[in-house]
């Protein structure tokens, strides 16, 4: 089933007012006791507001959408016009206010053009993306991570002190499940915000777990949404297939617009490694998968023609899934990404050279990709990592395929550059050249990141 976004419920206060009312000699109206209820419920773009009072009876609706004129004033209320006569809504806090505003800016269709998300995203791809994050069974996949989530829980709590009475924000807080251990940390309020619908299910968790004062759902993208203030720290889990994939940092890197000044990122840097490996039986896999192509009489058609293309689209595809360490032929190169200093564009074209030492002779097939974050904090500094060292996450690790396997011996130098160029489909284009220096061999590949093969 296809989830709408979250329904928002609000306390308010409700005030009708017409322009007599506020330039004539007469008082206004006196406004409505605090007790009413505001329910916003979401329809496809536009969504239903109801103001229900104490017995239930409807006292004001109306509907948002790209066509409704409002204002704020001052700090929890905002104005509604329909026709000459207007409501003002009187909002509890200041947090609520800003939750209904980003609903009422989302069926505006405010900042569709100019938000940072959609200028640099194909829609389909977006649609596709959150449409994959609103399921409850992804949310439990992330986790079941083990290693990821008591990481995360490790992190988070031996560095109490950072979140102690801070104010935190969760960068697509999913389940919201790094907003609870925030405030098992001591944080005094957190600001939890989803794109996706799962944020009306991290609502509900909140709710049953009571943490209401504490927890802010703020559905919307993080580009996208206001906060009433600025924060101490901001968790988030970014990371995609090869750290990159999804341009979840770009996001994460976009919310330090909301960081104060001696702020903290959770992760703050994240290494990217890559090393030479040879496997033969991997590349020999990628043909045979072609191979199908060669057929010259499948069912009496030659399907030989295409046999070129399958192959060049195995070989664009990079392999997730795990291996013995030994097929590694070099020590690790490491490209450090700090959130700390890192601007978003910084992310739009990532190039990382390499030279390689080989400590083992034979069959270079390719690149092998890994990550690791480190938390650092102001007691501990705590690493996830994601290498094949250390136990399996639902990350693997991904390799990406030369052309042409290059031979290589022990002690020559494999040099080259990796070139991740970011995309419109929230991935990248990846391009590899590598030459091993004392024969002159060259080989390359052109990746898509988007299309990996899970092996
Ligand atoms: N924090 C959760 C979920 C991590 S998965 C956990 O650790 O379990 C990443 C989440 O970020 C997804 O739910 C996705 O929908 C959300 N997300 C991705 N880009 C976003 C953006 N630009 N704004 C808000 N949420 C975003």
């Amino acid at each position: 089933m296809a989830l709408g976004p979250a329904r928002l419920q609000f306390r308010v206060q409700l005030r009708f007012v017409t322009e007599e009312q506020l330039f004539g000699p007469g008082p206004l109206s006196p406004p409505t006791p605090q007790s009413l209820r505001l329910e916003v419920h979401p329809a496809g773009e536009e969504a239903d507001a109801t103001v229900t009072d104490a017995d239930g009876v409807c006292v004001f609706k109306c509907l948002l959408n790209r066509d409704t004129e409002c204002c704020r004033v001052g700090k929890e209320s905002i104005l509604i016009t329909l026709g000459y006569n207007s409501a003002l809504l009187k909002f509890e806090s200041h947090a609520d206010l800003s939750s209904f505003s980003n609903t009422l800016k989302r069926c505006r269709n405010e900042k569709k053009e100019l938000s940072v998300f959609n200028q640099r995203t194909e829609e389909a791809s977006a649609v596709q993306y959150f449409q994959f994050y609103g399921c409850i069974s992804q949310q439990q996949n992330m986790m079941q991570d083990f290693v990821r989530t008591a990481t995360y829980h490790r992190a988070i709590l031996q560095n109490h002190i950072d979140f102690r009475d801070k104010i935190v924000l969760d960068v697509g807080c999913g389940s919201g499940i790094l907003s609870f251990f925030a405030v098992q940390a001591g944080a005094r309020r957190v600001y939890a915000v989803e794109a996706s619908s799962v944020a009306q299910y991290a609502e509900m968790l909140v709710k049953n777990n009571h943490l209401s004062d504490k927890i802010i759902v703020l559905p919307g993208k993080i580009e996208d949404i206001s906060l009433p203030e600025a924060v101490d720290v901001i968790i988030s889990e970014p990371m995609g297939y090869m750290l990159f994939n999804e341009r979840m940092l770009e996001s994460y890197l976009h919310s330090k617009k909301w960081l104060k000044a001696n702020g903290m990122m959770f992760p703050t840097f994240g290494d990217i490694h890559l090393a030479p490996f040879s496997d033969e039986q991997l590349y020999m896999e990628h043909y045979s998968r072609a191979n199908f192509w060669y057929q010259q009489c499948f069912y009496g058609v030659n399907l030989s023609s295409l046999r070129g293309a399958a192959v060049d689209e195995y070989f664009r595809q990079p392999i997730v899934d795990t291996f013995d360490i030994r097929i590694l032929m070099a020590r690790t190169v490491k490209y450090t990404v700090n959130f700390m200093d890192a601007e978003e564009t910084d992310l739009h074209r990532v190039e990382i050279p390499f030279v390689f030492q080989m400590m083992q002779s034979g069959l270079v097939h390719g690149l092998a990709f890994w990550f690791d974050v480190a938390f650092v904090g102001s007691l501990v500094t705590v690493w996830l990592s994601t290498a094949p060292t250390e136990p399996l996450t639902h990350w693997y690790q991904v390799r990406c395929l030369l052309h042409t396997p290059l031979f290589a011996k022990e002690g020559e130098t494999l040099s080259g550059r990796v070139l991740f160029v970011a995309n419109r489909r929230q991935s990248y284009d990846i391009q590899i050249v590598a030459l091993v220096n004392q024969t002159g061999f060259r080989s390359g590949n052109i990746l898509d990141l988007k299309n990996p093969f899970f092996r």
